[in-house]
């Protein structure tokens, strides 16, 4: 379904995440025709650029991570007419008046941030000085929100300077994606699944995030992070919120955000023992943490398992496992939740005891999976063994399952569509810190040195014995 007519201006549209992400994604919204004829895109960032300059760089991009496309064909030809570009200072006055000409006002109006936080509050304030966002416009920003609390206000409040909260779309593009929102149906749509979503019947629940490729190439930014502020505090976070919220009473953006928000303030503090950070060492397929951040001193994780609990009625006792590294065995991201096992089992003891496991799997092949036990086929008695109820989206609903708009894609038009269900809320953000700081204020203080791993395996071994200790195993990362 096309959405209204729009004006996107990309800040940042030369960079990276813009040519990568960005503006393939539209191509593909593009050809799907969900653009109306008259939407335009205008670039605007540093480079000396014209309109022509932009269209070949962004011809280039859609060639270089799209295959099979070329700037040559037509389709990506008229796609390049919709683009226009602006080169503008973000802390200056060069380019601003240009914009404010270039941009409509009688269209819905949206203006992506794609470059670094310390420009978010010059560009807000700019665009208001200007007049160039009209009321009803949409600024979206981009990770990382913030590395730590304090940092998380203040960009909060340079954006609040400008515009109003409905107005703010902050991007995790982990909410983007098909299953994540398949969650929330499987969940809230079938009477199969909420009676059992609780302390009662649900051992624990495993969300990982598993990484093959390393820091290399961008080292510095990461060791001034980490993978609790780059992954655990957002991405991680927020597919908890996902598997553990109360119902919201509509699928509208406050009653769900209402919801996430109560998990996180309901997160207790997090035990030194219940964390388990590591660095990768070199191999033969590359250089160790350390060499790659460019700082063989370095404290900080690559990898981070965690248990983490929830104080409130629906969760009290069932640990939720989170974890997540880079350079592991396979790139796998996945939220898993096991049931408990019958509370008493008829069968003789060597039918072998079994628990129902859901897994929602987020990537390589996105798709939920449900192990249900049955009696192994055949005379040999009543033997029992787990089979999958497999529902990967190819195989169950044909063609239309590869439409799937990545995720950026489907992000970009909820906001221009004025849908910020799967974006975060200020307070959610902030609250998230909340609870990360002092998390990582006591590893800091301890001096906590990560624990060396292997590339190419599942992490370091105290994150196994983590698990064993309590009589739990982690999911095969595959
Ligand atoms: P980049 O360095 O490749 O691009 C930065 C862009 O900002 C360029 O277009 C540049 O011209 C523009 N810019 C810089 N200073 C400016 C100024 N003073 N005035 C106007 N424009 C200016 O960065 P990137 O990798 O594209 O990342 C952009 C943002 O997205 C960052 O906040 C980053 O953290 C975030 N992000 C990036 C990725 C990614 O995969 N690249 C993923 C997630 C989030």
């Amino acid at each position: 379904i096309p959405v209204d007519t729009f004006d996107l201006v990309i800040f940042g549209g030369t960079g990276d995440l813009a040519r990568r992400k960005i503006l393939p994604g539209l191509y593909r919204r593009f050809v799907a025709g969900q653009m109306p004829e008259d939407a335009r895109i205008i670039g605007a960032a540093r480079s000396d650029l014209d309109d022509a300059g932009f269209r070949d760089m962004v011809g280039d991009a859609i060639a270089e991570f799209m295959p099979g496309q070329s700037k040559t064909d037509k389709t990506v030809k008229q796609f390049l007419s919709r683009l226009h570009y602006t080169a503008i200072d973000a802390r200056g006055e060069a380019g601003w008046s240009n914009l404010a000409k270039l941009v409509r006002k009688d269209v819905v109006s949206a203006f992506y941030f794609s470059v670094g936080p310390g420009l978010f509050g010059d560009l807000a304030s700019r665009l208001q000085k200007h007049g160039i966002a009209q009321e009803n416009a949409r600024i979206v920003v981009e990770k990382p929100f913030g590395r730590d609390l304090a940092s998380a206000k203040e960009l909060n409040g340079a954006l609040a300077a400008s515009f109003e909260e409905h107005q703010i779309y902050r991007i995790d593009h982990y909410l983007g994606k098909e299953t994540v929102q398949n969650l929330m149906a499987v969940r809230f749509a079938n009477v199969l699944f909420e009676p059992l979503w609780n302390a009662q019947y649900i051992d624990h629940v495993q969300i990982t995030v598993a990484e093959t490729v390393g820091v290399g190439g961008r080292g510095g930014y990461y060791d001034k992070s980490g993978a609790m502020r780059d992954m655990v505090q957002n991405h991680l976070m927020q597919l908890l919120c996902l598997t553990a919220m109360e119902p919201p009473a509509r699928f509208e953006p406050d009653a769900v955000r209402d919801e996430k928000l109560k998990v996180i303030r309901a997160l207790d503090p997090v035990e030194a023992d219940d964390i388990v950070r590591g660095q990768y060492v070199a191999d033969e397929n590359g250089p160790s943490y350390v060499e790659d951040a460019e700082n063989q001193d370095s404290l900080t994780e690559s990898y981070i398992a965690m248990k983490v609990k929830l104080s409130n009625w629906r969760w009290n006792g069932t640990p939720f496992y989170l974890r997540t590294g880079k350079r592991l065995k396979a790139r796998m991201s996945e939220i898993v939740v096991h049931f408990k096992e019958t509370p008493h089992s008829i069968f003789d003891e060597d039918a072998g005891s079994h628990a129902n496991v859901l897994s929602i799997r987020l990537q390589p092949d996105e798709g939920i999976d449900l192990r249900v036990t049955i009696k192994e086929p055949g005379p040999g008695g009543m033997r029992l063994v787990d089979v999958p109820l497999d529902m990967t989206f190819a195989d169950a609903l044909g063609p239309e399952a590869e439409d799937i708009p990545d995720a950026y894609e489907r992000l970009i038009m909820d906001v221009i569509r004025g849908n910020q269900t799967l974006f975060m809320r200020g307070d959610e953000v902030e609250a998230a810190w909340a609870w990360t700081d002092p998390i990582i204020a006591a590893w800091k203080a301890r001096g906590d040195r990560p624990k060396p791993y292997e590339p190419g395996t599942t992490g370091p071994e105290d994150a196994l014995m983590m698990m064993h200790r309590e009589h739990r195993r982690w999911r095969e990362i595959k």
